[in-house]
């Protein structure tokens, strides 16, 4: 099915140069006085960034012209620029199509709903994981995002929010709150994992030292990277894990997710187990179904057991029907194949939805906004 090679370290390529959001508190504090300034300035920038949800040294009126240019030329680079936006459902799903400092392209996707937003972020350019039914796996990883740059998407889109950019539920343009990230854009955000614990820190952190986001209002997804999950259960966060399962058998799961030759189901699902364990929070299991390929009422039973088995109450199962790209061969399976499936997982005693596709008109599907671009 593919002849990808699995990339776990990303190519040496210059991650930008350091911004306040690489920083901890304690770091923003040693950064400012090593710049010759005064130690509260550190929290002052940070209120205007974390807070205020600016990165535009002009609005920080309250420090002196002169520091505030210095401060924000170290400090505050620009990281990401807006390159395309596309919308979708009557304007409640916005997806952006950002340019790094070195021409990289990533993409993030913003999506009000009545109860929540949700801002679905990329952790890498690129991914070197090469599921093959996925766009960006097919481009190969380019490099790990700092930091800042995943921060950057959620402020931005943070702020888009407050500022009443996408419809409120009458359909009218409304001031709302971010609510909820997921990291499931491009990337694995396990195969960046300091970077991307770092930036789980600096969004959930209350203001102004973070952007106040709950933990537990944040989703790390993973193909399955068993020692990661293993050190993501020791960090004390309270983040909801969800493994890209995708098929239960290791027969498939080898070429559906090739991550899977390393690390097989079983020792996944005993990883999860742990972090449910530890977090005692439920485990969202990821399931693409494709026709054809995943889908088959034995699938669904193989599935449940095993669910049942390992993670007991601690799954619930998010069936998403498969948005297939352009040209590809791959494709979603017909509804009633769909819910059939479903009930049976159901079956087992083991939790399972149809995950709403957002997006579908914008081909919201990872990575082919930027494979577009
Ligand atoms: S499905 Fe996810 S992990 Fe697999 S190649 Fe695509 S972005 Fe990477």
């Amino acid at each position: 099915m593919t002849s990808l090679p699995l990339v776990f370290d990303a190519p040496k390529r210059a991650l930008p140069p350091r911004h306040l959001a690489d920083l901890s508190a304690a770091q923003r504090k040693e950064a400012v006085v090593s710049l010759g300034e005064k130690p509260f300035r550190a929290r002052q920038l940070s209120h205007h960034y974390f807070a205020r949800l600016t990165a535009d040294p002009q609005a920080m009126t309250d420090i002196p012209a002169q520091t505030r240019d210095r401060l924000a030329g170290e400090l505050l680079p620009d990281l990401l620029t807006p390159v395309r936006q596309i919308t979708c459902d009557d304007g409640t799903t916005r997806k952006t199509l950002w340019r790094a400092h070195d021409g990289t392209l990533v993409e993030s996707v913003l999506m009000r709903y009545p109860d929540r937003t949700t801002l679905c972020v990329s952790s890498q350019a690129g991914c070197g994981m090469a599921c093959p039914f996925c766009a960006t796996g097919q481009g190969g990883l380019q490099r790990n995002l700092s930091t800042a740059e995943i921060v950057e998407q959620v402020r931005s889109a943070a702020a888009a929010m407050r500022d009443g950019e996408l419809p409120g539920p009458d359909g009218r343009p409304a001031p709302g709150r971010l609510s909820n990230i997921v990291f499931m854009g491009m990337g694995e955000p396990l195969a960046n994992y300091r970077r991307v614990v770092d930036a789980v820190r600096r969004i959930c952190d209350p203001a102004p030292d973070g952007l106040g986001i709950s933990q537990r209002s944040v989703t790390v997804s993973t193909v399955g990277l068993v020692p990661a999950i293993r050190k993501l259960t020791e960090e004390g966060l309270q983040v909801r894990l969800a493994v890209s399962l995708h098929t239960p058998d290791d027969e498939l799961r080898d070429t559906l997710v090739p991550v899977n030759t390393r690390w097989k189901v079983a020792e996944v699902l005993q990883a999860a187990r742990g972090y449910a364990d530890r977090t005692g929070r439920r485990v969202s299991i990821e399931y693409a179904l494709i026709r054809d390929v995943n889908d088959q009422p034995w699938r669904a039973d193989l599935l449940g057991k095993l669910l049942h088995r390992h993670l007991g109450q601690f799954a619930h199962v998010n069936v998403i029907p498969l948005n297939p790209t352009p040209g590809s061969k791959w494709d979603a399976s017909p509804k009633p194949v769909e819910r059939e499936f479903v009930r049976r997982v159901n079956e087992q005693g083991v939790a399972c939805t149809v995950r709403d596709t957002r997006g579908q008109e914008i081909a919201a599907a990872c990575g082919q906004l930027a494979a577009e671009g």
